[in-house]
């Protein structure tokens, strides 16, 4: 992979990159479009990252389907597809791990408390094999579009973050690969972090100005849905992640919401007129 990116930059071409764990859907693609579109070549990489699952988690079940993969990365014209290997990129004796101090500490790092060291780790590694001009995340992982940004800032390491819109099914729920855990009957529960989120969005265009309002309000509409248990709703500032009382400027609301065994993140801006 190194060799491959010295020599695209030895010919003067730029790189953007769209790191990925696989089961590939609308979401994953409209990144490489946008990766496309903001330099030469596109290198994209698949691989389920043991290190970012904590124990219980869904490591071993987390869907894979590699050959599909290949067919989408090369209809949007990638120019590499890189598949690494667990036991390459983790040989026996690692022991190097790159870790935020307070980002981690909020939303899906309370309850995922190892996660994001294993994100910025395996991030920081494929920017060091694929050496990216820019690349591209999406912000359904907001929390990790911002842990990112703040690494590279913090590493003075030498590359763009772009992040890319959330795409949504239909029905305005946010694509995930885990959607494909959900029975039917889950699948429409599901649709309540999009509904959630828009309630919220519209009581703030209405005049709404405080968060515990609209989060009681949130509350309540998810957990009238049995078999859905909330993990967080949080009103916050989408830079620091700070949580956010009065709404008088765009704030982000996230949330995270298990459906049966599925554990389901969203978020929005709200933004005040
Ligand atoms: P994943 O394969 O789930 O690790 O996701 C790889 C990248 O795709 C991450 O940057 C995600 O934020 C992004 N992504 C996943 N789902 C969506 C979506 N529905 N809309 C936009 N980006 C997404």
């Amino acid at each position: 992979m190194q060799a491959h990116s010295r020599n695209f930059r030895k010919s003067g071409l730029t790189i953007a990159f769209v790191p990925t764990m696989g089961f590939l859907h609308e979401g994953h693609l409209s990144l490489m479009r946008l990766g496309r579109s903001l330099a030469d070549c596109l290198v994209v990489s698949i691989f389920v990252n043991p290190t970012q699952f904590g124990p219980g988690e869904d490591f071993e079940s987390y869907p894979r389907n590699t050959e599909q993969d290949r067919k989408k990365v090369k209809k949007e014209g990638a120019d590499i597809l890189f598949l690494p290997d667990a036991a390459e990129l983790y040989p026996e004796g690692f022991e190097t791990f790159v870790r935020l101090d307070n980002l981690p500490n909020k939303l899906c790092g309370l309850s995922r408390p190892q996660h994001f060291q294993g994100v910025t780790t395996i991030v920081a590694k494929l920017f060091n094999l694929v050496q990216p001009n820019v690349a591209i995340f999406g912000k359904k992982d907001y929390q990790q579009w911002i842990i990112i940004r703040r690494m590279v800032r913090d590493l003075n390491m030498d590359i763009e973050v772009v992040g890319g819109p959330i795409v949504r099914e239909p029905d305005g729920l946010a694509m995930s690969s885990r959607n494909s855990y959900l029975e039917k009957d889950q699948r429409s529960k599901a649709l309540c972090l999009y509904h959630a989120l828009s309630a919220g969005s519209k009581a703030v265009t209405a005049g709404e100005r405080n968060s515990d309002t609209i989060k009681q309000e949130v509350i309540r509409s998810i957990s009238a849905h049995e078999g859905v248990n909330i993990e967080y709703v949080v009103l916050c500032d989408p830079e620091t992640l700070e949580n956010v009382n009065q709404i008088n400027r765009p704030v982000l609301m996230a949330l995270a919401v298990k459906v049966g065994k599925t554990r389901l993140i969203d978020n929005m801006l709200l933004t005040p007129p």
